[in-house]
Parts: C-alpha cells; sequence; structure tokens
C-alpha cells in the first residue's frame, strides 16, 4: 500500500528539556564538544549507533527515557547552561561588530556555493571547496561577521563509498530525509512552505523549496526541487551533488545563481534580515546569481543592462578555486540560450546580453562555450585565488580577458584558505593548551606563542593517544569494510592487530583526481615495502579518498592503491579506508604525524587538509604546491622536491611518467633517510626531540595562520568592504554612480582605438645614471573625443631584460600640463631611479575613473 499523505511527527521535547531542541539544530554542536558531550551522555553507545547526530539521538528517544531525563536535576542544570551557552555565544559582540563600528561594513553578505560540508550529519559536500565552505561560515559565525549561505539541498549528498572484494569504488546513494535533518523549512506567515520558481524550456517550471540549516550564527539556506508540482525530472534535479552533466548541471545551477536570490529576497521579506550588501560566488556553480540580480535592476530600478551591470559587478566578489581546466563548469552558447533565452528569458535580460559574460572570446578559448569561471570573473569587481601561488597562476590562466596587461596586473588577488580550528583540532590539543597555557586562545589566535611552557613528554603523550584513537578507529573501519566485501567475521580477527599506536603514521585523504597522484607512493613497490617493513625505523599509512561516481581512471587508482595493501605481509602497516568524510577526517589528522600531499605542481589551489593535520601537531611533507609553497620554512615538515617545468630545474616537456619517477624517488629518500630518521630518534626518554620541537615551531608559526578566522578577516577587509563601499557608491543617488559608469565605460571602450602615445621625451639622466636620480618625462599623447580627467598616463618603469621586458614594475601617474592641437595633450612627471642595473620605462595610457577597482578592470590600455 502506498501512503496518500505523509507526515512527519518530531519529538516533543518535556519542558524542562525544551532547550535541547535548538542545541540539537544549531549546527554549532558540530564545533562545540562540551554541547556534543551533552548528548553522548544522554546513552553514550546509542550516541555512536546514531553516528553522533544530536536530532537522531533525540527523535530515539522513548517517552520514558524523556520524562526520566527530565527528572534528573544535573542533567536539566547542564542542558540549562548549555542553552545560555548557546545564547552568550549568538547574541554577544565579536570582532565585526568592533571592525565595522569604524569601518561600516557590509550590513550583509549572501554567500553562494554548491557545497557546504559542516558535519558529517549533513553531507552536502564532496571535498575540499565544501569543507572550505562550511569552514567560513563556522568562522564567519565565530567572528560575528553578518553572512548568509545559499546552497542547493542534495538528498543523497554526494554518495557513499565502499569497495567491491576486488578494490573497486562502490557508490551508493543513502537517503537523507530533510525532516530527520538539523533543518527546518522556511515558510511563509501563512504556514505554506516558502516556494522559489523558475521557467524552464517547454513551458516547465521548476520549483524549490528552501530549508535552512543554522550555522551558530549564519543561516544556510538550501534549495530543494522535491516538491510536489515538479515533474519527476525536476523533483530529482537537486537529488545529487555534481550527479548529472550537461543540462542537468546547467539547471542545478541556474537554481542555484538564480533562486538562490529569489529565496534570499524570500528570507528578508519574512524575517526582516537586511538585504546583502555583497554577493560572493564561491566558485563559479553560482554565477547566475548577478545575471538574476541585473535583471532585478532592470525590472525593478529602470536601469538598462549595462547600468545595472556597473551596479551588480560592484557589490560582487567571485573566488576561482582550481587551475585545472576540467574542473571549470563550460556549457554549450546553445544550452544557454535554450535555458536563458526565449520563454524562459529573465525579466529585462535578454539572452544575446548573457552569452558575451561567459565567452572565451580570447587566443586559446573555444568558440560556441559558455566558461562559467570567466562569466564569474566578469560580474564580479573583485576576484581572488586561494594561494598565492594560485593567485599567480589563475593571473596567468585568465590574462586573456585583459589583454595588454602583464600578468602581474591581472586583477585576481590572493586569499589562502584557512581552516576552523574549533571543529579540526583534536579536543586533546585544546586541553594541552590549557593545562600548560592557560587558555584556548590557540583556536583563535597566535595563543602557541608561550609553547616552550609545555613539556615535551607531555605533547608526545597527547600524539601518542592520538595515534591510538587514530588505530582504533582504522581497525574497526578495516573490519567493517571487509564485512562489506564479502569476508565473514571469522577470517577477520587480523583487523584488531593492524597499525601500531607507537609507529610513524603517515596520512594522505583526498579527492582522487589525477593531479593529485594518489598512487604515487606506488611507483617503486618494493621500496615502499621496505620502508613499511622496515625492522628499526617502520612506517605505517592511513590512505583514503572518493573518486567521481563517473571517473574510472580515479577508481582504478583507487583499486591499485587497495590490492597493494591487502597484501597479507603489508596489511598491517598500510590501509585504504573507503568513505572518507568530516567524521573520518577529525580522527584521522590529529592520528598522524606525517601528512602527504604530492600533487602535480602547480594544480592544487591551495590545499587545507594539511592545515588540519598541522593544527594538530602534524608534520607536513608535500610538494611546494599551494599553501605549502607560501608557508614551508624548513622547520615545519618537509619539501618534496618537485620536476614542475615552470619552476626552471625541470626541462619543459619531460615527460609525465619521468616526472612522477624523479617525484617519487625523492619522496621515499625523504622518507627514508629525514622523516622516519628523525621520528626514531630518540633520547634516553625515549623521546624524539628534534621531532618535537619540529611541532612546537609548527604549531606556533603556522597555527595562526592557517585559522579560517584569519582568512574570513582578509575577505572581509580585503574584499567585502570595499565591495559593500562600492556598491553603496554605485546605488546612491538614484544609481548615478552605475549610469556614470556605465556611459564612460562605453565612450572609453570607442575612444581607445583613437588614443596613441605620440611622442616621450626624458631629461635628467646623464651618461652615467645613479640610484637616486630624478628622470623627468615628458609625453605627448592623442585622445580622441576623450578628455585629459577621462585617462590615467604613466609612466611605467622597472628592471628591463636584454630583450627589453620589463619586470618588478612600477607606475607614477603624470600630470596633464597643457593642451593643444584640439585632442593632443602634454602630460609630465618625474621618476626617482629606484635601484642599480638594467632599468627600462615605458609610458602607457588608462581609463580613470572614481568607480575603477584597478587599472586593467576595463581591458584597455595605449602602450607607448
Ligand atoms: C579538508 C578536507 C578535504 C580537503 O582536503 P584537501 O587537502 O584540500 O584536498 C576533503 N575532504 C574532507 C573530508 C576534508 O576534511
Amino acid at each position: 500500500m502506498k501512503a496518500i499523505r505523509r507526515f512527519h511527527v518530531r519529538t516533543v521535547l518535556p519542558e524542562p528539556l525544551a532547550p535541547l531542541g535548538e542545541l540539537a539544530t544549531n549546527l554549532r554542536w558540530s564545533w562545540h564538544s562540551r554541547t556534543r558531550d551533552l548528548f553522548r551522555d544522554i546513552d553514550p553507545q546509542r550516541w555512536d549507533e546514531v553516528g553522533h547526530d544530536p536530532v537522531a539521538l533525540l527523535a530515539s528517544l522513548s517517552g520514558d527515557e524523556l520524562d526520566r531525563l527530565s527528572t534528573d536535576e544535573a542533567f536539566v542544570t547542564r542542558v540549562r547552561e548549555a542553552a545560555d551557552g548557546l545564547r552568550r555565544y549568538l547574541e554577544s559582540p565579536q570582532w565585526f561588530q568592533e571592525w565595522t563600528a569604524s569601518e561600516h561594513g557590509p550590513a550583509a553578505i549572501a554567500y553562494f556555493s554548491a557545497e557546504f560540508g559542516i558535519t558529517s550529519v549533513l553531507p552536502q559536500y564532496s571535498g575540499g571547496l565544501g569543507i572550505l565552505a562550511g569552514d567560513h561560515l563556522k568562522s564567519a559565525s565565530d567572528l560575528g561577521v553578518p553572512i548568509v549561505g545559499i546552497g542547493l539541498f542534495y538528498k543523497t549528498g554526494y554518495f557513499s563509498q565502499s569497495l567491491s572484494r576486488d578494490g573497486w569504488q562502490q557508490e551508493t546513494y543513502p537517503l537523507h530525509d530533510p525532516d530527520n535533518l538539523p533543518l527546518s523549512l522556511v515558510r511563509e506567515h501563512d504556514g505554506s512552505p516558502a516556494l522559489v520558481s523558475l521557467r524552464l524550456p517547454e513551458g516547465r517550471l521548476l520549483r524549490a523549496h528552501i530549508w535552512k540549516a543554522q550555522v551558530g550564527r549564519v543561516p544556510l539556506l538550501l534549495l530543494d526541487s522535491d516538491v510536489d508540482g515538479n515533474d519527476d525530472a525536476a523533483r530529482e534535479l537537486t537529488s545529487r551533488l555534481y550527479g548529472g552533466g550537461g543540462d542537468h548541471r546547467l539547471q542545478q545551477e541556474l537554481l542555484l545563481g538564480v533562486g538562490g536570490v529569489r529565496a534570499l529576497r524570500i528570507w528578508s521579506r519574512l524575517t526582516g534580515a537586511p538585504e546583502p550588501e555583497v554577493y560572493h560566488c564561491n566558485e563559479g556553480h553560482a554565477g547566475f546569481l548577478g545575471v538574476e540580480r541585473i535583471s532585478e535592476l532592470v525590472s525593478q530600478r529602470g536601469l538598462t543592462f549595462d547600468e545595472a551591470l556597473e551596479a551588480v559587478r560592484a557589490g560582487t566578489v567571485f573566488t576561482t578555486h582550481t587551475p585545472v581546466p576540467a574542473g571549470i563548469d563550460r556549457f554549450g552558447v546553445d544550452q544557454v540560450q535554450r535555458y536563458l533565452g526565449g520563454d524562459c528569458a529573465l525579466p529585462g535580460v535578454p539572452v544575446e546580453r548573457i552569452v558575451p559574460l561567459g565567452a572565451e572570446d580570447y587566443d586559446g578559448g573555444s568558440a560556441g562555450i559558455f566558461n562559467m569561471a570567466v562569466m564569474g570573473l566578469r560580474l564580479a569587481q573583485r576576484a581572488n585565488g586561494v594561494s598565492q601561488l594560485h593567485g599567480e597562476v589563475s593571473r596567468g590562466m585568465f590574462d586573456g580577458l585583459w589583454p595588454g596587461f602583464d600578468d602581474s596586473e591581472v586583477p585576481i588577488a590572493s586569499i589562502t584558505n584557512g581552516v576552523h580550528a574549533p571543529t579540526w583540532m583534536d579536543r586533546r590539543v585544546v586541553e594541552l593548551a590549557q593545562r600548560h597555557l592557560g587558555s584556548d586562545r590557540v583556536r583563535h589566535e597566535d595563543g602557541w606563542n608561550d609553547i616552550s611552557n609545555v613539556p615535551a613528554e607531555d605533547m608526545w603523550h597527547v600524539k601518542r593517544e592520538m595515534r591510538q584513537q587514530l588505530v582504533d578507529d582504522v581497525r574497526r573501519r578495516v573490519r567493517d569494510s571487509w564485512v562489506t566485501r564479502g569476508a565473514s567475521a571469522a577470517e577477520l580477527g587480523w583487523t584488531q592487530e593492524i597499525l601500531d599506536p607507537d609507529v610513524l603514521t603517515i596520512g594522505f585523504a583526498r579527492r582522487v583526481p589525477t593531479y593529485k597522484r594518489l598512487t604515487l607512493m606506488l611507483r617503486d613497490p618494493a621500496r615502499l615495502r621496505r620502508l613499511l617493513l622496515d625492522p628499526d625505523r617502520p612506517v605505517q599509512l592511513v590512505i583514503a579518498g572518493k573518486a567521481h561516481p563517473a571517473d574510472d581512471t580515479g577508481k582504478k587508482l583507487i583499486q591499485q592503491m587497495v590490492q597493494f595493501a591487502d597484501d597479507p605481509k603489508i596489511r598491517h602497516r598500510i590501509v585504504f579506508l573507503p568513505d572518507y568524510d568530516i567524521a573520518m577526517a577529525r580522527r584521522l589528522y590529529p592520528g598522524c604525524d606525517v601528512w602527504l600531499n604530492n600533487p602535480l605542481r602547480p594544480f592544487e589551489a591551495c590545499g587545507t587538509s594539511g592545515m588540519k593535520a598541522a593544527l594538530n601537531g602534524g608534520l607536513n611533507l608535500s610538494i611546494l604546491d599551494g599553501w605549502w609553497d607560501e608557508w614551508y620554512d624548513g622547520h615545519n615538515g618537509w619539501a618534496i622536491p618537485t620536476a614542475d617545468p615552470s619552476t626552471g630545474s625541470g626541462q619543459a616537456a619531460m615527460d609525465a611518467d619521468r616526472r612522477d619517477d624523479l617525484e617519487a624517488a625523492a619522496l621515499y629518500a625523504l622518507i627514508e633517510n629525514h622523516v622516519a630518521a628523525q621520528f626514531y630518534d630518540r633520547d634516553e626518554q625515549d623521546l624524539p626531540q628534534r621531532w618535537i620541537a619540529m611541532v612546537a615551531h609548527t604549531l606556533r608559526t603556522l597555527g595562526p595562520k592557517v585559522l579560517a578566522t584569519r582568512m574570513v578577516r582578509d575577505y572581509v577587509t580585503r574584499l567585502y568592504a570595499p565591495a559593500a563601499h562600492a556598491s553603496r557608491a554605485r546605488a546612491a543617488d538614484d544609481f548615478a554612480q552605475a549610469r556614470e559608469l556605465a556611459s564612460y565605460r562605453r565612450a572609453a571602450r570607442g575612444a581607445f582605438g583613437q588614443v596613441h602615445v605620440d611622442h616621450v621625451d626624458s631629461e635628467g639622466v646623464g651618461d652615467a645614471p645613479q640610484v637616486g636620480d630624478r628622470i623627468r618625462v615628458k609625453a605627448d599623447v592623442s585622445l580622441g573625443t576623450l578628455a585629459p580627467d577621462d585617462v590615467d598616463v604613466q609612466v611605467v618603469f622597472g628592471r628591463a631584460s636584454e630583450t627589453d621586458e620589463l619586470s618588478d614594475v612600477e607606475a607614477v601617474s603624470l600630470t596633464h600640463a597643457e593642451a593643444y592641437d584640439g585632442s593632443r595633450h602634454r602630460f609630465e612627471g618625474e621618476v626617482t631611479l629606484p635601484r642599480t642595473g638594467a632599468f627600462g620605462y615605458t609610458v602607457r595610457v588608462l581609463p580613470r575613473h572614481p568607480g575603477l577597482a584597478s587599472p586593467a578592470e576595463l581591458g584597455l590600455v595605449v602602450n607607448a
């Protein structure tokens, strides 16, 4: 029989226990260990059974059990104290409140992302991008930053990974009923579910409900298309993260971007929350949010498309997350025309205006393609990559959008990722700091300055406990995995003896795209085997990672790894754990002594797992890529030499196999001669003093840098606040600046073709110029229809190579001296010779307007 109607009956908590409801649904419990303790103590065994999920735990309690708890005075007091603690956390002023008092920061920021990794209980992530988004929201909450997250609700999440007998990845898609999750449905005042809707081709309508997760102070709105009234295909649209390709993906992204903005409007209308002044597009998936906002301004405020574009750009921030071309969403222009043209067109936005936003109309681009990252960059006045190196790589990768400018001037900044310490630091480490340093500041700032007061012995003891905790977890997981792989309990006794809590433990866990090179360590299997089985200085390896369900290459790598680790001779020293997720990660990082990362440089945009290891006293062993390229200092771990041709050390066309051979050989040598040697170098108390000193150095120096609170402050001060200021300036006086900037852009674009640097003269350099000498530069420039105030005439100077290429350049604006012949002008200024060696300069003309954030912004320049 099929039910004709379905209800969800929620537990009714007796009055003294009522605060448990909010404690369970506010996801702050996921990083607040005392709140988790409260739930655990209700019934420790059941707590394990329900996977440490407070909502599930409460739902499992019978009426009798609830009655008994509600008369347990000690417990009721703890509940009240926990609720008071949560209230204080939610209401007390934090960093942002203090900062914004003088800075007039954004009233609200909308953070759009295709995935959010908050807790394993809400599996809405596939990997680093999602975890980062989760850590961003959590840290924004800690800092009091008024952010609201927007995403999709995937009822089967990404997927759950297990292994077949022969080590092939199996995917399952367990259903997560939102009614059993820490989510609440956003409702209209009359109680009906709030509804977002979008037109689809062929007269179809896509409707979505909005679930709200509460992440500390931060609401996270998740759109769910599994609603009555949708056709079957529409109902299934949001069922999986990165589940479909082509049209399916495009529709998901339309719902996220366009539908997400509509959800925000509903949210503000229903709750009175301020409208966001800044829209942060975390990777390209949500890029259509800008198009929807243009549509709002055109249809409701009477702006033209170009004026609305200027207004929208000012308040939009775009973060690019990958230099791997396959990681960027690209659609056919025809698809975009189908979904945003005809009857599906957004009010006031002809699809002909949308298509150029994502067009790859630059050298090396493909015709007929609509690129989401390119649209992200064109719709955002401010953009960034996620580490210094990734910023640089991105400036090179996208330089076609700003022709005429050096890569160093491409307006893509860098903000290095960080991780949310309260989520990722094992409580033993926090307690270690509390014991010896008297506070838990280590989770928020540079709290390890006095780490020399922490006895080496105690630090080592904590590390061993965490290794033991990992070993226990690994034994359980490997046993369970073998049961799934078809082994009987009787043959699995060995799983209780794998790994050793006193052996050097190396971790490697991440998604399995090719560039991360899961199997690099298998390049020379005999050599790895020797490292594992070394009688005096053994090494053990814990490995995990999911391949995308459509990625057979990745699944082959996993199979190779699993089959290697299945060998009875070494299986006590190397394990592959299926179903890498947040819950596993929280045991894995603390339990590892060394965190290994061997991507193909420079494809790891940042990487964050190594940061999480570092926060738990782990040392990194990594290729100098992403964050490690920036923060490796010779004492906080080891750098695996790379044969990356772009570093200049390798020849340009080194083949991939040879490169892998070289890098793997370097990896083995490092482990043997440095890592293991140092780990097993013990004093008379059996303490590895040199190792512990490296751990202490790592905690003290890397500890504060890798924090997501540092990252979020960087976003607020460097991107969000300038974007909010720009956005206000654009919108003031009925969008006067937006209108004016749009007309300036049009005029400049038309006129720059007639701009010329006619003649440049310099005086002041004699035969033997010296540092500190001044050069007087005079430039005669034709400006066509532009006025002198419309342009910035600059002298650009720096080191000159033998082919006259300039590097380390600086620019000085020249001042207008006189006009002659109508449109010809003389500009003048001075440059002081900055340094010895070959020096060169040139003159260029740039657009000038107070609304521009970077000289390269309009992509217009005339060089002498
Ligand atoms: C941190 C984390 C990642 C991302 O790790 P990278 O080093 O960026 O590859 C992926 N999955 C989980 C579960 C994580 O906790």
